[in-house]
């Protein structure tokens, strides 16, 4: 009775027949089946339905990460409905222009915001759910029984997911079921997922990695879950024994580093360690391995392309490299339309299934970024190298272009992060009277104390003139975001005036 909604008929495929067995281990609560899942799923898609969604209809969702709030992306699909989550860091003012641009149907938050929320909502029916999976939406879907699942095609959207709008406004990026479904059993197929597997869920919901990555994975594969609400080291540690992945940010690994409980026997049932979303130092892989025996496999995307590269599963996982082109994914490096040679640096272009279809009511921003031919701009500045493997070295609006020279940060990052006593660093522009912008290195100490004549002696003999910063600030941590990754917008306002 799944068959006709192009999405969960997939999802649910591989629990047919497995109702009984675990879906979701959760910490303080009771585990939750792949029946009960479902069941629980159809339950809301009949209450939303109730709230008048229909096929195309947007649901808000602004919520603490519960097996709830999962059932709740289940259930919007099966009602035919379009699944829009909100990053539950998002104040008021911003939820209300996600929910003018979107128009949603129906919005669930947290009962502490509803009253709030309900002002700039619009039309939209309200309904809650907090962080124990309780609110008026429960109410809602009590009495509530089977529900046959709204038929959708492979190119009826799915999602909504908000770009993190590093530039001027987020923007809508609109999700088919086809392009949620063929990248994760690309993935699943690629990183050879089974109903074997355990996966240690720790990420947040309201993003690509954590909603489509990890869940949709997981379902196709009938895999089980340890399902945590968020990044815990004692939560994630407690469950490794009993898990085989993980899938983490970049932080995860660092923190997990910083834990000394860390270590081969914990990490001896694990097969696959698995980073994305932010670009992984070489260094924590290197201490990865030392520490646990595992390379940890690390793959690149973007909330618009789904994922799009991936190191391999059987073969060599190059460390500060992104791997190759997925199964099904074309790309391509291009600067002002011509592909670059082998090794060159250009803007890296993906085209296929995993390709959304566009930014929700924004046709001229689609226009500039997705080609009529179907290949996708990403913005993402990368390079392959003789292997194939594809380097990921910054976003094109990164960029600093100095005295009319273009310097790569991560040239240079790479540089100063290899020096003793430095944890981490970052490359920005900030504007020059002298030379339009003006390179600023911005460093994280490993403990030590960092002199700023230290760090540039050090790549003095390293680097062209033009490249080498002008000021070295020292930082106790970078500005990152909820996805770990570095905030370089919120650097270069901080330092706008600095050659004022
Ligand atoms: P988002 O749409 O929030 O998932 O952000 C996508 C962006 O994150 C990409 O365009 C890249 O700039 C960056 N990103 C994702 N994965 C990686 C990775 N493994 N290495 C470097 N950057 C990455």
């Amino acid at each position: 009775m799944y068959e006709q909604n192009y999405l969960i008929s997939r999802l649910h495929a591989a629990s047919v027949g497995q109702e009984t067995r675990n879906f979701a281990r959760i910490p303080q609560r009771a585990s939750m089946t792949f029946g009960e899942l479902f069941a629980g799923a159809e339950r809301m898609a009949g209450a939303l339905v109730g709230c008048g969604v229909q096929p195309g209809d947007r649901v808000a969702v602004q919520v603490d990460k519960t097996i709830e709030a999962i059932q709740l992306y289940l259930g919007t699909v099966m009602a035919g409905g379009v699944f829009l989550p909100l990053n539950t860091a998002y104040t008021t003012p911003e939820v209300a222009y996600f929910l003018g641009d979107a128009t949603p149907r129906v919005v669930v938050c947290d009962p502490a915001k509803a009253d709030a929320i309900a002002k700039v909502a619009g039309d939209a029916r309200i309904l809650t759910l907090d962080a124990k999976g309780r609110g008026s939406l429960e109410e809602a879907i009590v009495g509530r029984g089977g529900f046959t699942p709204v038929s959708r095609e492979a190119d009826d959207l799915a999602a909504i997911l908000y770009t993190s709008g590093t530039t001027g406004r987020s923007k809508g990026a609109m999700l088919s079921h086809k392009n949620l479904a063929s990248n994760s059993e690309t993935l699943r197929d690629y990183w050879q997922f089974t109903k074997s597997d355990v996966l240690i869920h720790a990420l947040p919901i309201f993003h690509t990695h954590g909603l489509f990555v990890a869940t949709n994975v997981a379902l196709l594969a009938g895999a089980s879950t340890e399902f945590l609400s968020k990044f815990d080291a004692d939560q994630i540690l407690e469950a490794m024994p009993r898990a085989t992945a993980l899938m983490g940010v970049p932080t995860f690994y660092t923190r997990l580093l910083d834990d000394p409980r860390l270590d081969r026997a914990r990490a001896a049932n694990m097969r696959l360690f698995i980073s994305g979303s932010a670009p992984l130092l070489v260094d924590t892989h290197e201490k990865w391995e030392e520490r646990t025996g595992h390379r940890i496999l690390e793959r690149y995307g973007m909330t618009e392309t789904n994922m799009s590269t991936s190191n391999p599963y059987e073969g060599e996982r190059r460390a500060g490299t992104v791997g190759f082109p997925l199964p099904g994914v074309e790309a391509r490096i291009r600067n002002d339309g011509q592909e670059v040679p082998t090794g060159d640096i250009g803007v890296l272009e993906v085209r296929g299934d995993n390709v959304f279809q566009g930014y929700w009511q924004m046709p001229e921003k689609t226009a500039e970024e997705l080609l009529p031919d179907g290949w996708f701009i990403t913005g993402d500045l990368s390079k392959f190298d003789e292997d194939g493997y594809v380097t990921i070295v910054g976003r094109a609006k990164d960029l600093v272009i100095t005295g009319g020279f273009n310097v790569y940060p991560k040239e240079i990052e790479s540089l100063i992060d290899d020096m003793e006593g430095v944890l981490e660093s970052a490359v920005i522009g900030v504007p020059h009277p002298d030379f339009g912008e003006a390179v600023v290195a911005v460093v994280v100490a490993d403990g030590a104390e960092l002199s700023e004549k230290g760090i540039l002696d050090g790549l003095a003999g390293q680097l062209a003139k033009f490249k080498q910063p002008k000021t070295v600030i020292v930082l106790p941590e970078l500005p990152r975001n909820t996805m770990g990754k570095v905030q370089k917008k919120a650097l270069r306002e901080d330092y706008a005036a600095l050659f004022a």
